[in-house]
């Protein structure tokens, strides 16, 4: 699999084409930004941690009926996935109330919701990433019908599957972000899981392990992020 030029720049990772116009090369770097990009740095190593934990993830999501991007990884930092077109939303499924939530409701920190709450935000750097609801992506054309029920089914089973996966790591699931794409016609899950897009705390001790580190000054950041990664390994 050949390495040609560089499609796209994010925040987090770059997509570079290959010689097959359905497989793409995901390159993790080790940029950290929060609140839309008005807070930057590093993290030393984040991008192996990321890559190697959204691997595993994918993986064990696929062996449970849950299409995905992944083919395979490359390198330390590089992953061959398949060409997605990303839907413009960001799925954000909630166990526990935090950050955002926490903030628009009034509700403390920590706070055990009463159901895992799903919700969009379209993703829309210019405008901070709105909040979104089901009529107005229908609306505004960001997905079908069909796509947003498909969505919002993988979601759920997403949340369940990741759930159970990091309570055996000791690790209670708060939140995440999950994108998807369209491939062949079908949606499948794209982008990354890891400790930059979920909101991990220790089962016994309820420490941040997860981006909120960086975000929030917490201290240890490239500590966390690789004792995370060495429980994934477990
Ligand atoms: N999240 C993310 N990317 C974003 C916004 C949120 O990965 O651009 C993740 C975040 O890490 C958390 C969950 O989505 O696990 C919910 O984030 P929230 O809406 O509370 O936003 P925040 O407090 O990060 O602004």
């Amino acid at each position: 699999m050949k390495k040609l030029q560089q499609l796209y720049e994010g925040k987090a990772k770059k997509v570079f084409a290959t010689d097959d116009p359905k497989k793409y090369i995901v390159d993790y770097k080790d940029d950290a930004t929060a609140f839309n990009g008005e807070k930057k740095g590093q993290i030393a190593d984040k991008g192996i941690v990321n890559n190697i934990m959204s691997n595993i993830i994918f993986q064990m999501l696929g062996e449970k009926g849950i299409p995905t991007h992944f083919i395979e990884q490359l390198s330390e930092r590089e992953t061959l996935v398949k060409a997605v077109k990303i839907l413009p939303l960001e799925v954000i499924v909630r166990n526990v109330a935090a950050g955002s939530f926490s903030k628009r409701y009034g509700v403390e920190e920590g706070t055990p919701l009463a159901k895992a709450a799903l919700e969009f935000s379209y993703k829309k750097d210019e405008l901070g990433d709105p909040l979104i609801n089901n009529d107005h992506i229908l609306a505004l054309e960001l997905a079908t019908e069909e796509q947003l029920a498909t969505v919002t089914k993988y979601a759920y089973a997403v949340n369940e599957a990741l759930k159970e996966f990091f309570l055996e790591k000791g690790l209670k699931l708060i939140d995440f972000k999950i994108e998807f794409g369209v491939y062949d016609g079908e949606v499948i899950l794209a982008d990354e899981i890891s400790p930059d897009t979920c909101r991990l705390w220790d089962v016994k001790t309820n420490e941040k392990m997860d981006k909120d580190r960086f975000r929030r000054d917490l201290g240890n950041v490239e500590e966390t992020y690789q004792e995370v990664l060495s429980r994934m390994k477990k």
